[in-house]
């Protein structure tokens, strides 16, 4: 059997990729567009590994889609390819209505017609599991209840506007086609191979550089903190345990102000790789104006996952953080080909001219 992901040279769908080929032989087939987010040096260690194959396009291109399922014959395709950045999105929205909502759709049409046409216990079997956020319900006051599965959709961002758009598209296609789709909500995720445009990585980079690292105004907004393996291994949960039809919410029970953020990986940088000067890394903070509409507080109730799929985080949020820096000291040479730009050589390099 094949798996078919989307977006797998990202940084979820990337862990994810390497995730599964590390505990299982069961092949994937890796269709990414490699947008700026795209980052094929992360799956180096796949290189020649006929596990993987990569496929340099875009879910939106369905003749593309209709060639790659009919060749692969995937038993489940895992959704991931997006547009990701909230700032981004407040800059230029159009890419993210493109791929997340439009491509979304195309994908969706694509699997439709590959799945109808399957033998009746293929058909059964098949899972189409799409990987949402819980931006998609707004944000949270102080002392509001965790977003459960049946919080009202509130989306604040383009960004999270068209992750909801997609969300509706997908439990329409279950509704009105029976495909069988499953939906996860999860919160910030962190860990390695994360693209430094992102607070974790862009803190820890910064402070090695001697640079300021930047607070959103008063740094007092929450996050629920995911770390990036806790969040592949729910999602292999789902897609083995989930039932069609249902969204499952996943979250690391994490909570945490940015600001704490910044100084625990301050301290963490202390104690490893201490400036030079005898200095704390906390002296690099800097707060600058806030983004528009910046919701304050997200927090994720994954009670459901626990009690009905089993899963559980591995990781606390101290056990997580200090792995997630241990990472990018030790792998300044991925981080340094993505502040460079010298990430984008690798499809050439790799694969030749596509
Ligand atoms: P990312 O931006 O790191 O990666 C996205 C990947 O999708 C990139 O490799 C990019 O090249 C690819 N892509 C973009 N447009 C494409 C297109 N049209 N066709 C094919 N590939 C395309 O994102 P991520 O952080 O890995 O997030 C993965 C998914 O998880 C997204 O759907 C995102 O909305 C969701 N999510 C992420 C987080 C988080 O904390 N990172 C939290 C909640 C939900």
């Amino acid at each position: 059997m094949t798996i078919l992901v989307t977006g797998g040279a990202g940084f979820i769908g990337g862990n994810f990729v390497l995730d599964w080929l590390a505990g299982s032989d069961e092949p994937v087939v890796n269709l990414d567009k490699l947008s700026y987010a795209g980052n094929l040096q992360t799956l180096a260690s796949l290189h020649g590994d006929d596990r993987h194959r990569f496929v340099h396009g875009d879910i939106g291109d369905s003749d593309l889609l209709d060639r790659l399922l009919a060749e692969h014959q995937p038993r489940a395709v895992i959704h991931f390819a997006a547009e990701s950045h909230v700032d981004r999105s407040l800059h230029g929205p159009g890419d993210f209505i493109d791929t997340n909502i439009v491509g979304t759709f195309k994908l969706l049409e694509a699997v439709r017609g590959y799945w109808s046409g399957l033998p009746a216990s293929d058909k059964a079997a098949f899972r189409l599991l799409h990987v949402s956020t819980d931006e998609v319900y707004g944000t949270l006051a102080a002392d509001d209840a965790p977003f459960t599965e049946a919080h009202r959709y509130q989306p604040n961002s383009p960004y999270s506007a068209s992750k909801a758009a997609a969300d509706h598209l997908v439990r329409a296609w279950h509704h009105s086609y029976g495909l069988p789709v499953l939906t996860t909500h999860c919160s910030n995720n962190y860990g390695p191979y994360h693209f430094p445009e992102k607070l974790i990585p862009l803190v820890i980079l910064n402070a090695l550089a001697g640079k300021p690292l930047p607070v959103y105004g008063d740094g007092q907004q929450v996050r629920d903190w995911l770390y990036v393996t806790d969040h592949c291994a729910a999602l292999r949960r789902v897609l083995d345990a989930g039932t069609p039809g249902e969204t499952y919410n996943v979250g690391g029970g994490n909570e945490k102000t940015n600001l704490d953020v910044v100084r625990t990986i301050c301290r963490l940088l202390d104690e490893l790789r201490p400036r030079a000067d005898g200095k704390g890394y906390a002296e690099q903070i800097s707060h600058v104006q806030d983004r528009p509409g910046h919701d304050r507080r997200y927090a994720i109730d994954a009670r459901k996952l626990a009690r009905e799929l089993g899963w559980q985080p591995a990781e606390t949020f101290d056990s997580g953080i200090r792995k997630t820096v241990r990472w990018y000291l030790d792998n300044q040479d991925w981080a340094a080909g993505v502040s460079s730009g010298r990430y984008r050589d690798w499809l050439t390099q790799q694969y030749g001219d596509q």
